[in-house]
């Protein structure tokens, strides 16, 4: 096929803004083109050679296509500097040089689509040293034979500029027409991108297998498929309606989306936006590979950073330290991570994104070895508001965003590429911040795991009831704690040990040590949440809930100068509570 015809149809498409036309244009090029080359001109057309997850880009800088320019032109490269001053677009001066060019030498062998594409695929995959001098002969060579207008778009296309704004639904608009039979037949088309994310390869099974052959189209390890997005409602007793009355309701986990891959022991992670993270994440692979059942399969997870000693969650933040090209096992054994699945979309051959979510969630449950780093979502199944209010308060206080409340229905299929009412997520609608520090009560402790293995991973602290003389809970905290802390606080509490929980100190939560309440911490948080687990201001402002300090943090303040009575009181934590929300909420 001649690259000529690629290029006259992009100088079409330019110069309209009209999508219909846009996509009349684009109809009219893929019927012109072969069998053999649609998925290329696919690609070509959105400036590509391969699609995004693959991370093959075609990249030139513009310095190196100056060079290459000067050299297929015969002019230096002042000139052709000079003149990009002017036109500002690379491409537009190679063409003007090529102009002049032409005027005096013959018009070589015309190029071909092909040949421009392997061109362009070896100047991409050139690297290691001589790899520049290689782009830049490979790029003149190609420009050498091009008539000006073709060596425009090249130039753009290896330059990253082409900017024909088509943009994927265009191309499935274009394709249903030119080989669907008409427009109806996108939804078919539509579905096989969604679930390979490769519009060349959808593109090649249309033209030829036909529509009907796409119908079969199937899902493909390796091929990361499109994530279905949640739609959102501000009250449980709206989404449970919207949801039949009745649904699954899970921890909205604030991390990073990751689907996995895992082939064997090949395993790849995509981000959600289809890029290949593997490199930030080798311990998600090897959890993945020691902890997931069958050979082949496709899930998906949120990552978040925890506390290994503690088992707490951290907040997102922690997962930056990934984003890096090196010391990222380093970063991994600093800031490490856990894996919450929550859907699973093909097992040894088979495509589960057509099973309804009770059925994936009952696979998921059983492929997978659970530890502290390897959890299914935590989830409860319900029909009653004030459950779901009261599990999305403790999902708050545990560290996450809130929930996603899943459809149980016959129809939840995995509803990939699209944001839909089979997913709702509830989340806050204001943002509050603890800005003082409290000073809290030591009132138990939990053993350590890991590094804390032998002393207390985390303390249950108490606020001061002072009109009824009681210690209520309000965090357990792991953090901010010193190596020298971990080993000085066993010591410090040991006179203060008791077998059972003291009388004066509410809690709900069973610690594995007690004390009298005597020592005095001095603690920041985040912000002050509602909790159904803490007994802090326990309905006060909302039945059956207390209030709680979400990441909390040790300060490094022993306050020795303070009794346990003297510690900040609960009238003290309403307070701030509602300050915080007076000035945050939006
Ligand atoms: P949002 O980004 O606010 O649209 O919320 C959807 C995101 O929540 C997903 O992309 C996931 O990264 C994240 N998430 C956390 N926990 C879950 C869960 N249990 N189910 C689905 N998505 C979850």
């Amino acid at each position: 096929m001649k690259y000529w015809l690629v290029a006259e149809a992009y100088e079409k498409i330019e110069q309209t803004s009209k999508r219909l036309e846009m996509t009349d244009y684009l109809v009219d090029l893929l019927k012109k083109t072969p069998k053999s080359a649609i998925e290329k001109v696919v690609y070509l057309t959105q400036g590509k050679l391969y699609p995004d997850f693959t991370g093959i880009e075609i990249g030139i800088a513009e310095k190196l296509a100056v060079k290459a320019v000067a050299k297929a032109t015969g002019r230096s490269e002042a000139e052709i500097e000079e003149d990009l001053k002017n036109t500002g677009d690379l491409g537009e001066t190679a063409q003007k040089f090529l102009e002049k060019k032409r005027q005096v030498t013959f018009f070589p062998q015309p190029l071909t689509v092909e040949r421009v594409y392997e061109t362009l695929d070896k100047i991409a995959r050139a690297s290691g040293p001589g790899s520049m001098d290689q782009k830049i002969n490979l790029l003149a060579g190609l420009l050498a034979d091009a008539k000006p207008k073709e060596a425009k778009y090249i130039i753009r296309t290896v330059t990253g500029s082409l900017r024909l704004g088509i943009a994927d639904m265009t191309v499935l608009d274009a394709l249903a027409i030119a080989y669907g039979g008409g427009k109806d037949s996108r939804v078919i088309l539509e579905r096989a991108y969604n679930v390979s994310s490769d519009l060349g390869k959808v593109a090649k099974n249309v033209v030829e297998a036909g529509i009907e052959g796409l119908k079969n189209f199937k899902v493909s390890l390796g091929e990361p498929i499109r994530p279905m997005a949640a739609e959102r409602l501000s009250s449980p007793e709206e989404i449970l309606e919207k949801l039949g009355g009745r649904c699954i309701a899970e921890y909205k986990y604030d991390g990073e989306r990751i689907q996995i891959h895992k082939n064997g022991g090949d395993v790849i992670l995509f981000s959600r936006r289809l890029e290949n993270i593997t490199n930030q994440y080798p311990d998600v692979v090897s959890l993945v590979r020691e902890n997931v059942v069958p050979d082949k399969v496709i899930m998906e997870a949120e990552c978040v950073a925890v506390n290994l000693e503690t088992g707490e969650l951290r907040p997102f933040q922690e997962l930056m330290h990934r984003r890096r090209k090196h010391g990222i096992r380093e970063a991994a054994t600093e800031y490490p991570i856990a894996l919450f699945l929550f859907d699973v979309l093909y097992v040894d051959g088979e495509d589960l994104t057509v099973q309804p979510y009770p059925v994936r969630h009952d696979v998921l449950k059983k492929i997978i070895t659970r530890n502290d780093r390897v959890q299914i979502a935590k989830y409860i199944i319900t029909d009653d508001p004030k459950e779901l209010e009261l599990f999305f308060e403790e999902a708050i206080e545990n560290g996450c965003e809130g929930l996603v409340c899943k459809s149980l229905s016959e129809s939840s299929v995995y509803q990939a590429g699209s944001r839909g009412w089979l997913w709702i997520k509830y989340k806050r609608d204001y943002k509050s911040e603890m800005t003082d520090t409290v000073d809290l009560v030591v009132v138990g402790a939990f053993h350590g795991r890991g590094k804390r293995a032998g002393t207390y991973g985390a303390l249950l602290l108490s606020a001061y009831d002072a009109k009824n003389d009681v210690f209520p809970t309000v965090c357990k905290c792991g953090s901010g704690f010193t190596d020298e802390d971990l080993e000085k606080i066993p010591q410090m509490m040991e006179p203060y040990k008791i077998p059972h929980r003291h009388p004066r100190v509410q809690s709900k939560l069973e610690a594995d040590v007690w004390f009298e309440p005597k020592i005095v911490l001095e603690t920041i948080g985040a912000e002050i949440t509602l909790s159904p687990v803490h007994t802090c201001a326990m309905n006060i402002i909302r039945e059956e809930s207390g209030l709680a300090i979400r990441f909390p943090r040790f300060t490094g303040r022993y306050r020795t100068d303070k009794s346990a009575e003297d510690a900040t009181t609960v009238e003290e934590i309403i307070e701030m509570y509602k300050s915080q929300l007076k000035t945050t909420q939006t």
